[in-house]
Parts: C-alpha cells; structure tokens; sequence
C-alpha cells in the first residue's frame, strides 16, 4: 500500500487531505480482496469497475475543489440483502440469483451521498436465516483467524470483510443477533442501531418487526461514523423514527464511562458460555470499573422465553415475506414449459430455489400463523414479546447501560452445528433480546480464547440511546488496548 492504513477515520481524513487519493485506496482493497477471497469466499460479488469509477469521480471532485461527504473515497462492501441499483442482489440465495435490482436501498443512497465506494456485496446465510453463513447457496465464508472455523451469522460475509481488511467498513444486518454475533467471532466491532434508526427501505424483509441494517468496523469511532451516515429517518419506512440521529460520533470520540452505570445482565452470565467467554467478560467489566464505571447487577426473568418466542415470531413474519418469491416477479423460474400451471411452476420453483433452513422456517411460520393455532402461538410470543421489553425497562431504572457476553462460544468448525439447528439457534441467546425489544447493541472485541479465537462482550442501550453503546463500548476499547488481527 501507498498509504498506511489504520483504519476508517484516518483513511478518510487522509483522502480528504490528499494525502492519497480515492484511487490508490480502492485499487489496494480491490488487490486484498483478489488475494485473499478465493479462500474466504466473503464476497458474493466484486465490483470493481464501479468502485474505481467512485473512487475516480472523488478525486476529480476534490481536485475541483468541491466539499467532500463524510466517507468520501472510503470503501464499504454492503450485505448482499441490501438492494444495490445495477449490482446483482442474491440474498445468498439461488432464488434471486441473476435478479439486478432497478433500485438502491436507502442505506445504499445513504452510502453514495456521503461519497463511499461500495465495493462489491457480500456473502450471507440464505435470507439472513442462520448463524453461520453456511446457509448461504454460494457456499460458505471462512473465519481468517482459522480457515476451517465459521465467521458467524447471517453476516458473516461481512464481518470477515472488515476482519480480513478486505474493506475498511461494512455493512451487515441483524434480526436475530446477524451483526453482534459475526463481529464476535472475527474480531470486529458490530452494531445493531435502535428499531426504526435506520431506514429497512430497500432491505429484502426477513422479519419486518425484528430487521435493522448496521455497522462493522476495526474500532468504535469507524462504527460511529458509519452509523452517522447510514442512519436518519426515512419517510418511504413507515417505521422510521422521526428524530435527529443520536450523537455516536461525538460519544465515540469523548468516550468516558466515569459514573456511568453497567448492568450485568444475570441470566446471561452463567455456565451456558464457554470459560474463556466469561473469564473476558469479567476482565472486561473490571477494566470499565477501573476506569470509573459503577457496575450492578440486574435481573431480566423472561429472557429464558425470548428464543423461543423469537422462533415463533420470526418464521410467522418470514413466511409472510417470503410468499412474494413466488417465479412471477423476480430470479429464478423453473417448469415453465408451457404445459404447467401458475401454482405448478410456482411448487417447483420455490422446491428448487430455497434451502433447507428456509424451508424449514417457512413450513413453521405458516403453521404457527394457522387459524385455531394463532393466538396459542403467535399471540402468546407477542406477549413475551411484553414482558421482555417490561424487563429492559426495569433493568435501564437500575443501569445506563446493559452488559452480556455477545455468544456463548468461540467461532466452531465448520459444518459442526449444521445438522442441530437448536444448538445453532442457541448461539443468538444474547442477542435475540435486543431485537424483540427493538433497542440497539454492540459487539465489542475483547480477546481470544485459548485457540486464538475472538471473543465478544455486547452492550445495550436504551431506544435512541445508541450514543450511550459508543461511550461504553469506546472506553472499553481503550482500557483493554486489544488490537489483534488474524
Ligand atoms: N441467527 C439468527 C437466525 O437464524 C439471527 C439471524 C439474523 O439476525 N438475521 O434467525
């Protein structure tokens, strides 16, 4: 490289300076991503004509003098469940292969207003349904910290992009826990935003009441400033929330936890996470109580009913989603010889283009969604859905901040949970609460375990109160100093 790279803030100070041009940024990523991607298989597509186009139109603009947008030159690789206009979006699925959106997301406008190169799009389980990207129907992506591990799920793509330096930023989107759990198990720091922080307008649904589109990065201050530009309200989302953008830059660049109080979440403390998992964890909290924070215990009682209400609620709202792919509209059409029918063409094509997991999930959602079956089911989910929201609320009288570790282990082998989807399912047992609540998280790095393989602590904040995540998670960061790569 021409440059040296540390991370997103300063590439982007650099390019605004010129100290380097968009160029020279773009061309060594798209070389990192040549090199290293026929291993790691992070990325669903590359590309490489329109980021060198960007980066192109960056330079000339800056060289006009022009004022430059917060991420101007600086290269983002976008969860392939983002629509992007003009590049193929797959959803990691052969259902929507070949099918080229005619529009961009508005987190992708989002990314283009602010002058960032979107480099290419990346590897995910199948409609973001898994744990561990090997649901994805273009194969797996590999963990760089060891090759024969998972990166975590369902933005795995993503997270090793950011972990293999492949891209400076990226983008991922979590449901279930699809950006905390990947930034864990590579390394990396990962956020899922407050419910309605960023518009899902242009986010291929999987559950519309659970879905939120975040940042990954090497360090907080890179998540803040992503988070910046993807986030604000959006009226073509009708759960956007009308409010200014909470202020995570400027927490993530003072971030001082001196009376701030952390909140141990009980329930998510004990024997179900790995040893290592909970040593980090407490090294971690005396570390923030050495730098001033008050740490306290509270109790969340229903958080043992949130994953089994999130796998009601998620496969009802994802079978609902998911009846629009249905031959007509986009992707894939098989059995269309003239001779069959509508519904036919339809069966066959739906066998053909969804994997297993999604199948799965779809013949629960319709069951679960059943007359005489809905209330028993999906109401009583709704319910717990209640309680546990009642529970953060309890918990953040008592804190400022929540404190779990992000998953219960270390990345795993390959292909070792694929066949048990509840242990797989277990591994969001952190996470998931966020999501039914619709508050916001983080997955900080906080070290490896005996294998030397990342760990993750996650954060949580009230609704809106991202900028708290950036305060804690950016002490944290500077009181264990942890900068390790693969
Ligand atoms: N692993 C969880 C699931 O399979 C979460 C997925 C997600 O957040 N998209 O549903």
């Amino acid at each position: 490289m021409s440059f040296s790279y540390t991370n997103a803030v300063d590439l982007a100070a650099g390019i605004a300076a010129g100290d380097f041009s968009a160029r020279e940024v773009a061309t060594s990523f798209l070389d990192r991503i040549a090199e290293t991607d026929d291993q790691l298989n992070a990325f669903l597509a590359v590309d490489v004509s329109g980021a060198l186009a960007t980066a192109d139109a960056i330079d000339a603009a800056r060289a006009r003098g022009e004022a430059l947008g917060p991420l101007a030159g600086v290269p983002v690789a976008v969860k392939d469940v983002l629509t992007t206009k003009g590049l193929p979006t797959t959803c990691g699925s052969k259902m929507l292969e070949g099918w080229i959106p005619a529009y961009d997301a508005t987190v992708t406008a989002n990314l283009r207003n602010a002058g960032a190169v979107i480099i290419g799009k990346t590897n995910m389980d199948e409609f973001a349904m898994g744990s561990s990207t090997e649901n994805s129907a273009f194969g797996p992506t590999r963990n760089p910290w060891d090759a024969g591990r998972i990166p975590g799920g369902s933005s795995g793509g993503s997270a090793v992009a950011v972990a293999a330096r492949q891209a400076p930023l990226s983008i991922g989107t979590d449901t279930g826990g699809s950006i905390r759990q990947p930034a864990a198990m590579t390394g990396v720091v990962g956020v899922k935003p407050t419910y309605g922080g960023v518009s899902r307008y242009g986010l291929v649904a999987l559950a519309s009441s659970l879905d939120q589109a975040g940042p990954f990065a090497t360090t907080v201050a890179d998540a803040a400033m992503l988070h910046a530009v993807m986030a604000g309200h959006d009226p073509r989302d009708s759960t956007s929330i009308d409010a200014p953008v909470p202020p995570v830059v400027q927490a993530a660049a003072n971030p001082d936890v001196k009376g701030m109080r952390i909140g141990v979440v009980k329930q998510l403390t004990g024997e179900g996470f790995q040893r290592e998992v909970r040593e980090h964890f407490q090294e971690s909290l005396d570390a923030l109580a050495d730098a001033g924070a008050e740490i306290v215990e509270v109790s969340c009682p229903h958080f043992e009913y949130a994953l089994a209400a999130y796998y009601l609620i998620l496969p009802s709202e994802a079978s609902s989603n998911l009846a629009k792919f249905d031959a007509m509209r986009y992707g894939l059409r098989v059995g269309d010889d003239g001779d069959r029918s509508v519904e036919q063409v339809m069966a066959l094509t739906r066998e053909a283009g969804f994997g297993p997991e999604v199948k799965r999930r779809i013949m629960l959602g319709t069951y679960a969604l059943s007359s005489g079956y809905y209330d028993a089911y999906y109401g009583q989910a709704q319910k717990v859905r209640t309680l546990i929201a009642n529970d953060f609320a309890a918990a953040f009288s008592q804190a400022d901040v929540l404190a779990t570790p992000t998953a219960p282990t270390t990345a795993f082998p390959l292909g070792e949970k694929v066949d048990d989807p509840l242990s797989m399912y277990l591994q969001d047992i952190a996470t998931i609460p966020a999501n039914l609540a619709g508050i916001p998280g983080m997955s900080v790095p906080v070290g490896l375990d005996d294998q030397g393989l990342p760990i993750g602590l996650q954060f949580m904040a009230p609704a809106m109160a991202d900028d708290r995540l950036y305060v804690a998670g950016g002490a944290l960061e500077a009181a264990i100093g942890w900068e390790a790569r693969p």
